[in-house]
């Protein structure tokens, strides 16, 4: 199987994230990618290639105009309104400038029965708040090349499926599928995984069946096909009564209009074990089989594995290759895009099993 990998993720390098109101070291590091990296060098079955730049055309069929802009300036407001501030009794001019973190929200309540804000223009912090949802996803000096860059390894991986292959992988950092069409979020800035759908559909006519195997629900792929009948969305993920996004993910939520029934959410419990996950698993696929269309993009989460440090699922390493097996059960043109995993040491082995399954190069079982 090709894959493609950018360097240029490394220059989104957060050193904090701010989790329930205190700063914590970074979760969502280039250490991640590079653990991915390494273990699929050591690989013969697995050729690595270069993503081609796509331009940003393709980030503007998915996502809000407005946003994008924002993102592209944000770190150079940023800095010079830090300079500005430092400049006056806060801060030391020479102190470094810190992560654009927002901390005040456009909460839908602040406008009920109001119509729509203007965009604040001048404050970084308050635009991030109009565009950001949460205090997880700090903007640094190259998260934008970075994000830009992920796009172009998922729209490279889906050419290689369009192209012909099988199978193409994605080692996409930072993620996507938190990212709904005008905000960023959940360590997430493009919506890698919607992109490349969009892609698909839009290179072919066909369908495209999107199947989230994250351990939190993409709430930003979710909305971004909501309302449309061409591209499904199946996920498993930690129900969103106790997990990350918390507000959606819902059984109950299954598309509105003319995409009612291509969404299917299938929240599980604490501890979910390697059976009990096979088992949604099917269901799972059975409405990605019934869907009938020849394209797959697969958002790889592989933080449902039981080391992973902010999720609770019980997943072992040897079922990511059971999981990818099933997965090719399939038959589709397939497209597999990173997205979370945080247990350093189990991540590099979980991609690489889930990939050799989708490859039909996993391991033979041993004789019983
Ligand atoms: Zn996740």
């Amino acid at each position: 199987m090709r894959w493609v990998y950018s360097p240029a993720h490394v220059l989104h390098d957060p050193v904090h994230e701010v989790q329930f109101g205190v700063p914590v070291p970074a979760y969502e590091v280039p250490a991640r990618a590079e653990a991915i990296r390494e273990a699929m060098e050591a690989d013969d079955s697995f050729e690595r290639i270069a993503p081609s730049e796509h331009g940003v055309e393709p980030i503007l069929r998915v996502h809000e105009p407005r946003m994008v802009h924002f993102l592209e300036e944000a770190w150079a407001q940023w800095a010079e309104h830090h300079r500005r501030r430092a400049a006056g009794p806060v801060d030391h001019p020479d102190a470094p400038v810190p992560a654009l973190i927002p901390d005040s929200f456009l909460h839908p309540a602040i406008r009920e029965g109001m119509g729509s804000s203007p965009e604040p223009r001048q404050n970084p912090v308050a635009r991030a708040g109009m565009w950001g949802f949460e205090t997880m996803t700090p903007i640094g000096p190259g998260t934008y090349r970075a994000a830009r860059a992920a796009v172009d390894v998922a729209l490279t991986a889906a050419d290689l499926v369009l192209d012909g292959q099988p199978a193409a992988y994605g080692l996409c950092r930072p993620p996507g599928h938190h990212a709904p069409r005008a905000a960023f979020g959940g360590y997430c800035f493009f919506n890698n995984a919607a992109i490349a759908a969009e892609h698909l559909a839009g290179a072919t006519g066909e369908r495209v069946a999107i199947l989230d195997l994250d351990y939190h629900h993409g709430n930003g792929t979710q909305q971004i096909f909501y309302r449309r009948a061409n591209v499904l969305y199946v996920s498993l993920h930690g129900d969103p009564d106790r997990a990350y996004p918390y507000f959606a993910g819902w059984a109950e939520e299954t598309g509105a209009g003319p995409g009612i029934g291509a969404t299917l959410n299938i929240p599980l419990p604490e501890g979910c074990s390697d059976r009990a996950y096979l088992t949604e698993l099917r269901r799972g696929l059975e409405a990605i089989r019934s869907y009938r269309c020849p394209f797959l993009v697969v958002s790889l989460g592989v933080d449902t594995h039981r080391e992973d440090p902010i999720c609770d699922f019980a997943l072992t390493t040897p079922v990511y290759e059971e999981i990818g097996q099933r997965v090719r059960g399939l038959g589709m043109r397939t497209v597999v895009l990173q997205e979370g995993g945080y247990h350093l040491p189990s991540i590099g082995p979980s991609v690489r099993g889930f990939l050799r399954g989708v490859d039909g190069t996993a391991t033979p079982a041993p004789p019983a």
